[in-house]
């Protein structure tokens, strides 16, 4: 199977090759040629299967370089003892139309974890398949959560250096001291003076650098990312999207070839496309219900057609969705008009004016199988607080935006569709404002709150979180936004 651009729609690489690159050379993003399509036997067959053959039997559909053989090492060494749950990603019924799907039994807590112990895999074996010899040299821009799951992923993986950013005052204590306690010999964490989009638009500028490339090359460097915006990232997560329809029919919520809704706490949009490439393959999903916080910018896109990020920035208590630019959303344009010269014009738009207008037929299009919500931290709140009095589940503050929008979706239309929630961190790696919501008066900021969180709950916190204040902080450092370049390079010399 081929790879594209979508801002050339031709030029096709390989599926290791654009997992290598990460982005294209125009710029664009690289999505499969044609999306391979299943039936309905495909679909019983993952039923009787565990998590790692059912990721096994999805990914070998888009990356045909790999043998089955390779990919079944791969997948066992990738979900494994690593996660804390067997099932890996377990679906929790909560009532019978509604199922939270569990993606943070990983390392660090967050759904990143399911693409992001897999993806080095990948690329170190994509580097082998190309006969790469320089060091890739991972960028990351995280808004949290990907930070850590990528240093996580890539520590002393050979061949491998891999570089985060993170916004200085757009985590939460948990996720800084996360990262900044990080092991490992090739890896290095910096703050940025700014938010998550300045973050991200630095490591964007870096990488369209190509003068900055030579330099690198001349040492034996090359850059790539691990940030979603990597097939290696999305193709993994497509597939807990079946595991989660299997085990929703075996489950009984609904009979196999029924639809079922999916609501995604949303931020730069590659979990939710994940979802809609499972769809477009012939699982029977309805809708992908696209969940974002305060900045809601997609969810006034879904609604009008018009993406615009001329807003103000809000830093939420969901900061993994504090985003204004959905960079997979591009994914989808291209996907839904095969013309990657419209995409180029939306794009240049979003950098120039910072808005883009898709027009009635292609907003409709998108419409057709996305519903958008939005919800404020109040709300979320609420929310976690009425799930932990009613259900009895504890959800962290990006599950329950997704949470209360499907409630809101619910009341508004009058019935209830059977509808997988995708449950996306780990309750007490938020663990200030889940305490808030249940009511619990704190004067504790950071790492302690996690024991705080276990003791008001009676549920036991992930391993890696506990003790995280005895940690030793190895990393400091800020720079201002114009400045990351230079920290790049001074990383890799
Ligand atoms: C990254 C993240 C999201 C948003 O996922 P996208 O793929 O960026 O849309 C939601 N919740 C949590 C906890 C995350 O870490």
């Amino acid at each position: 199977m081929k790879y594209v651009s979508t801002r050339e729609g031709t030029a096709a690489v390989t599926g290791t090759q654009a997992i290598i690159r990460g982005i294209a050379p125009d710029g664009g993003l690289y999505v499969p040629e044609s999306v391979p399509v299943i039936d309905e036997d495909f679909i019983r067959a993952l039923g009787d299967m565990d998590y790692r053959a059912r990721a096994v039997a999805v990914l070998e559909l888009y990356l045909d370089e790999f043998s089955h053989g390779e990919l079944e090492a791969i997948a066992a060494a990738s979900y494994g003892g690593n996660f804390d749950d067997p099932a890996i990603a377990p679906l929790r019924t909560l009532d019978g139309q509604t199922a939270y799907l569990e993606l943070w039994h990983g390392p660090t807590s967050a759904f990143k974890d399911m693409a992001l112990q897999i993806m080095p895999r990948l690329l170190t074996a994509s580097l082998r398949k190309n006969g790469e010899r320089r060091t890739v040299s991972i960028l990351v821009a995280t808004s949290g959560d990907t930070g850590k799951a990528a240093l996580e992923g890539f520590k002393d993986v050979p061949g491998t250096r891999v570089m985060v950013f993170y916004p200085r005052d757009g985590v939460s204590q948990v996720q800084k001291l996360q990262m900044a306690t990080q092991q490992g010999s090739n890896v290095n964490v910096v703050a940025v003076n700014g938010n998550f989009d300045d973050a991200q638009t630095g490591v964007k500028r870096i990488f369209a650098d190509r003068d900055f490339a030579r330099v690198l090359d001349g040492r034996g460097y090359f850059l790539s990312s691990a940030n979603s915006i990597n097939w290696g990232r999305l193709a993994p997560q497509i597939a807990y999207y079946f595991s989660a329809y299997c085990d929703m029919a075996k489950a009984g919520l609904v009979k196999l070839g029924e639809c079922v809704d999916f609501c995604v706490p949303t931020g730069n949009f590659g979990d939710i496309l994940a979802g809609w490439y499972a769809k477009r393959m012939g699982l029977p999903v309805g809708r992908l219900i696209c969940a974002s916080n305060e900045n809601n910018v997609l969810a006034d896109f879904i609604a009008t057609g018009v993406y615009d990020k001329n807003r103000p920035f809000h830093v939420t208590c969901s900061p993994s969705m504090d985003i204004l630019v959905s960079s997979n959303l591009e994914r989808l344009l291209y996907c839904l008009t095969g013309d990657p010269a419209a995409v180029r014009g939306f794009m240049a738009d979003l950098s120039g004016a910072g808005r883009y207008d898709v027009g009635a037929a292609l907003g409709d299009k998108v419409r057709a199988e996305f519903a958008g919500g939005f919800c404020r931290d109040a709300d979320a709140k609420a929310e976690i607080g009425r799930l932990w009095r009613e259900k009895g589940y504890l959800a962290d503050t990006h599950t329950a935006v997704a949470s209360r929008v499907l409630a809101d979706i619910r009341q508004r239309e009058g019935v209830r569709r059977p509808t997988v929630v995708l449950s996306t961190a780990s309750p007490f790696k938020f663990g200030a404002a889940v305490l808030e919501a249940l009511g619990a008066v704190t004067s504790e900021t950071g790492p302690e709150l996690v024991d705080e969180l276990a003791a008001l709950t009676g549920l036991a916190a992930p391993g890696p979180l506990t003790g995280l204040g005895e940690k030793k902080v190895r990393f400091e450092a800020w720079v201002e936004k114009e400045d990351m370049e230079q920290a790049v390079s001074a990383f890799l010399c």
